[in-house]
């Protein structure tokens, strides 16, 4: 059986108001465990609690109760050696201006204590497409160059596990594919860890093997993306009935909804029934069809579904 990369228990995180801002409890509670070797993603609508997870990680937030075990190590035990194991790429574009990316990188190592010999900071810039900016100042390259600086800085202590915090919200197409590139090579060749958080649903199915799904600071859901994904097949046929609207169609695994403004509701599930067989059930029942139009669950209904369920 695989070892856990990543081991979180009854994690709590409350911020402290300020001002007159009540006490945050951005964290309720949350069990975790990523295993080694895994692309885990982390999902969960803005304020879900995603990044205070990650930044507890990477020792940028101070929990407020619970473990977290790095790679075998506990952060509070030996917060060295946790901290060694991991890089985090933030979802704050937090760069230093006057650096240069080859001094970023430098300064990084030297404070992760990579020693000289071992450094590798030229072919961590050919990797993310920096080679040619190495000594332009921070402050003059782009958000899409300061976002590869951060994921080389992440990667300079060659870390077991690597996590970046929503990568690719707001990046153009050249830049989410280089990233998605590197973390697939990472992940294949390496065999780092790697754990993202997003909230596009479909980046999540496309690169994760497991997926947790946060919500207002506690886990929801966690299992294999492809069970996961087989609790998402819910689909939708609004139909605007012409003639025989009042009559009910009749087909196993059909949900009928009848709505306000005179349409059908016909929910199925995409793995056990067909469109077709919809359709069939619709005529069948007498009904002929004005319009037609489909409806797919989309993350905020997955969330409210398991939120749901998550409550009774
Ligand atoms: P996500 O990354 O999933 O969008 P966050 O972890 O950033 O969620 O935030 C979770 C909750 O904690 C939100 O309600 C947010 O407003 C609150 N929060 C985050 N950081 C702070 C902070 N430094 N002080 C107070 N509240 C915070
Ligand atoms: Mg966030």
């Amino acid at each position: 059986m695989a070892r856990d990369a990543i081991r979180i228990e009854s994690l709590r995180k409350t911020y402290g108001g300020q001002g007159k801002a009540p006490p945050k409890e951005a964290l309720t509670g949350v069990d975790l465990a990523v295993p080694e070797g895994s692309v885990f993603g982390l999902l969960g609508p803005n304020g879900a609690g995603k990044s205070t997870l990650i930044n507890i990680l990477a020792g940028l937030v101070t929990k407020t109760s619970g473990k977290v075990t790095i790679w075998g190590f506990d952060q509070d035990v030996n917060p060295r050696q946790s901290r060694a194991s991991i890089g985090v790429m933030p979802q704050e574009l937090n760069l230093d201006p006057f650096f240069t990316p080859r001094g970023a990188l430098e300064v990084q190592a030297g404070l992760y204590g990579v020693p000289k010999a071992q450094r590798r900071s030229d072919e961590i810039l050919e990797m993310v497409g920096l080679s040619d900016k190495a000594e332009a100042y921070a402050r003059t390259l782009s958000g899409g160059m300061r976002r590869r600086l951060l994921l080389a800085k992440a990667l300079v202590h060659h870390p077991h596990v690597l996590v970046l915090d929503e990568p690719t919200a707001g990046v153009d197409i050249e830049l989410r594919e280089m990233l998605w590139e590197n973390v697939r090579r990472l992940n294949r060749e390496r065999g780092m860890t790697v754990i993202l958080t997003t909230h596009y649903l479909k980046e999540a199915e496309e690169m994760c093997d497991e997926i947790a799904i946060l919500h207002q600071g506690a886990k929801v859901a966690q299992d294999s993306t492809r069970n996961l994904l087989g609790q998402l097949d819910a689909r939708t046929l609004v139909i605007d009935p012409e003639e025989g609207g009042d009559a009910t169609p009749d087909a196993q695994g059909v949900e009928t909804e009848r709505r306000e403004d005179g349409t059908l509701a016909l929910t199925y599930h995409a793995n056990d029934t067909s469109a077709e067989e919809v359709l069939d059930a619709v005529r069948r029942a007498g009904i002929r069809i004005r319009d037609v139009r489909t409806e797919q669950p989309d993350l905020e209904d997955v969330f409210l579904s398991l939120t749901r369920g998550a409550h009774g």
